[in-house]
């Protein structure tokens, strides 16, 4: 009578964590989000229901029912497993299910995952931090939300310098670029956009800060800010060795 709060990882089922592995093996429902991948969902056992709430015609299940039927499930059988992109905890809205969980006074318990904030940039050959070039990152949400208090405050966040990784900011990309810029942010930053990190349409595109709202990309997608952003640390293979310098600007 556990509901699982599980982090998937950015995409390769290789990077489960062994936890994940063993709980979605002995699940007898997964509840998952659109992003997370066919060959993770095959780990669970073949008579385990799947319900996939990321996607009904168009548009994902409103969070509420996700919670009530985490609960309802809960109650019902021993081993239920939410899985969700990367962390659960990294705007995957697992706090609010862990919240719904607990007043409802069902047991669960969360299993951290490799969350795309790190592990895209590093898929992408980029290094969240590197000495002498970055000695902090920030991980925060593109998305605007209506009424949103907590709205980020970009220009304070330019000051503040480091690395920046903007997850969910594909569509705002060209405002949040603006408005680091306007915060002091130099206009020759380097930027990496990594699009569906860890799987086989990995795509990763590489530009200056003032050319981000002109660069071709599409969702998912991690947006890495700063001068790491011009290291490209992926191990050679013969058609690229001594191509790449991973130079730092
Ligand atoms: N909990 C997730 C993030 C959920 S928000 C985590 O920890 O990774 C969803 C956003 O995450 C996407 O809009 C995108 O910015 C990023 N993302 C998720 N999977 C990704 C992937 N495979 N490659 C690149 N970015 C990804």
């Amino acid at each position: 009578m556990t509901v699982y709060l599980v982090g998937a990882g950015p995409g390769d089922a290789e990077l489960l964590t062994v936890k994940a592995a063993r709980l979605l093996a002995t699940a007898e429902v997964v509840v998952h989000d659109a992003l997370v991948d066919e060959a993770v969902l095959r780990l669970a056992p073949p008579s385990a229901e799947l319900i996939d709430v990321g996607k009904r015609p168009g548009r994902p299940v409103p969070q509420e029912l996700i919670t009530t039927l985490l609960v309802e499930l809960g109650r019902e059988h021993d081993t239920v497993v939410r899985l969700k992109g990367g962390d659960p905890y990294v705007f995957g809205r697992g706090g609010e299910e862990a919240l719904g969980l607990l007043q409802a006074g069902v047991a669960f318990e969360v299993v951290p995952g490799v969350t795309s904030a790190v592990a895209a940039p590093a898929l992408a050959g980029v290094p969240v931090t590197q000495r002498g070039s970055s000695a902090s990152v920030t991980i925060v949400t593109g998305h605007r939300q209506r009424g949103d208090e907590e709205a980020t405050d970009w220009e304070a966040l330019a000051r503040v310098g480091g690395t920046v990784v903007v997850l969910m900011g594909v569509a705002e990309r060209a405002g949040i670029a603006s408005r680091l810029m306007d915060g002091g942010r130099p206009a020759d930053t380097p930027v990496a956009v990594v699009e569906r990190a860890g799987t086989a349409a990995q795509r990763v595109a590489r530009c200056r800060l003032d050319e981000l709202a002109a660069l071709d990309v599409a969702a998912p997608a991690t947006i890495v800010i700063g001068p790491v952003a011009a290291l490209d640390l992926r191990p050679l293979s013969p058609s690229t060795a001594g191509v790449r310098t991973g130079r730092l600007r």
